[in-house]
């Protein structure tokens, strides 16, 4: 993270994120209406979701398994009896009037998210987690000089994180908003997809002269749907503030929206309060009381947490901090290099459990290396990967067994993405077998010293350097199947 751009001296900025976690239920939280998206507009909402007369919401358990999942994963308080209550207030996109969510009760009570700064790591606590439902979308395009209304997200569960006021950066931010989404696609109760809404935050800034204990005064900026937005909009707003407390104004507490067009903040409405909703129990939903069976039941199906399989990464395949940091990013990408170093032939020649060691490095550096790029080259996750973890152990054999060098697995990894075959069938038909057999290495090395008798001499009179082009010239006439190891050694042994 560039460090000049928190260079704000004289100030303290504070920042707490509200997050909007769309769980991955297949209904609605009210209602049996489907929750996939992109169909045709307002054909996934029924009556529940818009609130019509007679009907009568039921509350989805499996949002309610997915918040309980969530909560334990922090070390939350989960309450045993939590409630959900009318929020209400007017919008196009909000036609029954009041959304469902939860107030002075929600499902999730006090826990913590720990983040890795730059000075260290930092815990940032978590309010509390509330179970509530989506609203409709205006739909500004298309539509000249009128707005459209889609309500198919109308009663789509959310789950809203709310962090303490604990971040003092944008980095920071980032760094927690990067853990939550981490934690909540590992646990599988949101499908992280960010384009499409699943996961987006309100960012919470305000800025204190350094030493002042009082908060100042904060701005919320609205519905930022992506990292770089929300390190961008907190920017934006550090610098707007400071500037305009330092010529004499006051910051006023409202509700901006980030517009990622231009980079900034604009200001949208002023801040309602709690009061100004109305806040009251939904009348047709009872208060929930959980079971501990039923939390000891949810608490049986979390999954290894990020935070463990770093640990265990490091401790037991001896990775880096990097590398374990980078290949416990997701679950998917974890899975991918388990099944790797889990499919890869033990070394031979080696002592097992260094050699397990060695494998774990080399499959490391390989999905951190090649795969990561290609997949980035074509844009695709790693479950889109062309080349399976079994495919790639199976290359990293070949490269252990000294069939390929790392110049020619190269080229048969990339004969794998494209989906040319299998790893032996790609190594023969291209012919791609490195020469181990000595006898044929000699013959190619005897050729080149034969044609080359200016370097020999250069290199006997003490010129050491032309050593590496005759190492270059084996390797060339062998068309790269040489292993350079033995070449070295076997010119050596001549030249001397
Ligand atoms: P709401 O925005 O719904 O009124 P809260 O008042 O509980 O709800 O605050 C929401 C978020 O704003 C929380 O994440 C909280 O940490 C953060 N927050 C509250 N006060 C400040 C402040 N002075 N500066 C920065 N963040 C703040
Ligand atoms: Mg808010």
């Amino acid at each position: 993270m560039n460090s000049a751009k928190n260079n704000t001296p004289g100030w303290e900025v504070v920042i707490g994120l509200e997050v909007h976690t769309q769980l991955k239920t297949a209904s609605k939280i009210f209602s049996g209406a489907s929750t996939a998206f992109g169909s045709e507009p307002n054909t996934q909402a029924c009556a529940v979701d818009l609130g019509l007369p007679g009907v009568l919401p039921v509350a989805n358990l499996e949002a309610v398994r997915m918040a309980v999942k969530f909560g334990l994963a922090i070390d939350a308080n989960i309450n045993r009896t939590n409630v959900f209550a009318r929020k209400n207030y007017f919008y196009p996109d909000l036609p029954k009037g009041y959304q469902i969510s939860q107030m002075e009760l929600p499902i999730v009570g006090e826990g913590s998210l720990a983040i890795n700064t730059e000075k260290g790591e930092k815990i940032i606590g978590i309010t509390r987690a509330h179970l509530e439902e989506d609203a409709g979308k205006s739909l500004h395009e298309d539509f000249h000089g009128m707005t459209g209304i889609d309500l198919n997200r109308a009663g789509t569960p959310l789950l809203e994180i709310v962090s303490e006021p604990d971040m003092r950066s944008s980095a920071e931010a980032v760094a927690y908003l990067r853990k939550l989404y981490s934690l909540v696609t590992y646990l599988e109760i949101c499908d992280g997809n960010m384009q499409e809404g699943s996961f987006r935050c309100d960012a919470n800034v305000s800025v204190r002269p350094v030493g002042q204990k009082e908060l100042g005064t904060r701005t919320e900026s609205k519905n930022i749907n992506s990292f770089r937005f929300v390190e961008r909009a907190i920017e934006y707003e550090i610098e707007r503030q400071i500037d305009l407390i330092e010529d004499g104004g006051t910051v006023v507490q409202e509700t901006r929206l980030y517009d990622p067009d231009k980079h900034e903040t604009r200001s949208m409405r002023s801040k309602e309060e709690a009061h100004d909703y109305r806040y009251f129990p939904d009348p047709d939903l009872p208060p929930m009381l959980l079971e501990e069976s039923f939390i000891d039941g949810v608490r049986g199906t979390l999954p290894e947490l990020p935070e463990a399989k770093y640990t265990r990464f490091i401790e037991s395949y001896n990775l880096s901090v990097e590398d374990a940091a980078q290949l416990t990013v997701s679950r998917p990408i974890a899975d991918y290099y388990e099944q790797v170093v889990e499919a890869t032939q033990p070394s031979t020649n080696a002592s097992t459990n260094t050699a397990t060691q060695a494998d774990a490095k080399l499959a490391a550096n390989w999905i951190i290396g090649e795969l990561f790029a290609a997949l980035n080259n074509d844009d695709l996750t790693i479950e889109q990967s062309p080349v399976t973890a079994v495919q790639l152990a199976g290359l990293l054999d070949r490269v252990k067994d000294n069939t390929l060098s790392g110049k020619t697995a190269k080229q048969v990894f990339a004969a794998l993405w494209h989906q040319e075959g299998e790893v032996d069938a790609i190594i023969e038909s291209k012919g791609l077998k490195q020469i181990i057999d000595v006898g044929a290495i000699e013959t190619i090395v005897d050729d080149v010293l034969a044609r080359c008798t200016e370097q020999v001499q250069q290199y006997k009179s003490g010129n050491e350097k032309v050593f590496g082009f005759l190492v270059g010239q084996v390797m060339q006439a062998s068309k790269g199947k040489a292993n350079p190891g033995q070449v070295n050694q076997l010119l050596k042994k001549k030249l001397n």
